[in-house]
């Protein structure tokens, strides 16, 4: 009985999850086949960036154009898994149709919008409301703010309409074309091949270093200078201005002080691992003000895996575990996206025996990122995919319960 309830359960969530991706792949195709694109241009034309409809006429055209033909094949495409079932004499056949049911609230709601039902809007079309955006992007399930991004951020990315899960697959949860990234520790290995694969990927790359001098990443042997700025710990609040026009910022400096246990190793290593980076993210959150702040800045903060693994360095543990645990608890009000970089040993001047290269390590944070991965984990750990996760989630909850907003 309960197998049979749980197996039914599956089919009814497989279709829905089938439809989905229907919807979205012909959602992609719509933005690479000029056929489809001249029906889909209409829904990019309807909205002005307050999600305010350009005007009646062009709303209403946009669903007939665009909203109708995508539930009319979602429909079609819905009817196979009823169909493959039934041939097989499948007794789930009957739940197998859910994914048509599913798809025919779309179907209705797309032709009440066009024929301009009132309210239809409203009840129906809850992605494209107006209004402060009153969270963040969501990580599984598409929200407001999460599809303003595909309007307004960039129409080659964001593609999903109810569950983000092909753009994770696609990589295309996070654009970073256009976007203004601002690295610290940026001379180091892992700050030089951060900007080097975020210029990659269409981004305009800032180094903050306490080097003065000009920063260069290697692009195919060349060597391109980088827009470099330099600071020193203690004097974060001289960043101002210019993380008023930083999308990303990357906390990425750090200390080792190795088999230091000194009064001044000490205080060293929380300045530099804790408080710096900490009172950095607290001044990029104050420069997040407006609808489009909200979703186009982020913070990406390198804890490292000495978070949940020794790192035989106590000091240095110690250190990044306080930072980490500063950014779960801040990360329970951040007013963006906040995402931390639990990374293992590679291969850099704090640390010549790593065994992974920073160029590899920096690449796979690039495409965690793009996956709209919250927790960008890269190791040879496997105990780090689990421990990490764990810890995380209940100190989270932990802070949670026994925290207050003062928002
Ligand atoms: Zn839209
Ligand atoms: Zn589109």
């Amino acid at each position: 009985m309960v197998f049979n309830i749980l197996t039914a359960t599956t089919v009814i969530l497989a279709t829905i999850l089938w439809v989905e991706i229907v919807r979205d792949s012909y959602h992609v195709l719509s933005h690479y086949w000029p056929p489809l694109y001249r029906l889909h241009i209409w829904h990019h034309r309807v909205f002005r960036p307050d999600l305010s409809p350009v005007s009646e006429e062009i709303y209403r055209k946009a669903h007939w154009y665009n909203d109708l033909p995508e539930a009319l094949v979602m429909l079609t495409l819905s009817l196979l898994p009823g169909v493959i079932l039934t041939v097989q004499n499948s007794p789930y056949s009957w739940v197998a149709w859910s994914g048509s049911i599913y798809t025919l609230t779309f179907l209705f709601g797309a032709i009440a919008r066009g024929a301009g039902v009132p309210y239809a809007d409203e009840l129906t079309d809850l992605t494209h409301r107006q209004g402060d955006f009153t969270s963040l992007p969501a990580p599984w399930f598409v929200n407001r703010p999460y599809h303003w991004r595909h309007h307004f951020d960039n129409q080659k990315a964001y593609y999903c309409g109810t569950l983000t899960f092909v753009d994770k697959i696609m990589g295309t949860a996070l654009s970073l074309k256009g976007k203004t990234i601002a690295v610290t520790g940026a001379s180091g290995s892992l700050g030089l091949s951060l900007l080097k694969h975020l210029h990659l990927n269409g981004a305009k790359v800032i180094a903050l270093t306490s080097q003065e001098r000009i920063l260069n990443i290697d692009i195919d042997d060349e060597e391109i200078p980088v827009k470099t700025l330099t600071w020193q710990v203690g004097k974060e609040a001289q960043l101002k201005d210019e993380l008023d026009k930083i999308d990303i910022l990357i906390i990425n400096h750090g200390l080792n002080v190795h088999q230091g246990r000194s009064e001044a190793a000490i205080a060293q290593s929380y300045e530099v691992n804790t408080f710096s980076g900490w009172r950095l993210m607290e001044l990029f959150f104050n420069t997040v003000q407006t609808n489009e702040d909200k979703v186009r800045k982020e913070v990406w903060v390198n804890t490292s895996e000495a978070e949940v693994n020794p790192a035989f360095s106590p000091l240095y543990e110690l250190s990044k575990r306080t930072f980490g645990d500063l950014v779960t608890l801040r990360r329970l009000d951040a007013p963006c996206v906040v995402r931390k970089l639990i990374l293992g040993p590679f291969k850099s001047n704090l640390n010549p025996i790593g065994v992974m290269s920073a160029d590899w390590v920096a690449k796979q944070i690039v495409k965690g990122a793009k996956q709209d991965n919250r927790n960008i984990i890269v190791t040879i750990n496997p105990m780090t995919f689990i421990a990490f996760p764990f810890k995380e989630f209940l100190q989270s909850l932990y802070f949670k319960i026994f925290t207050r907003s003062n928002q």
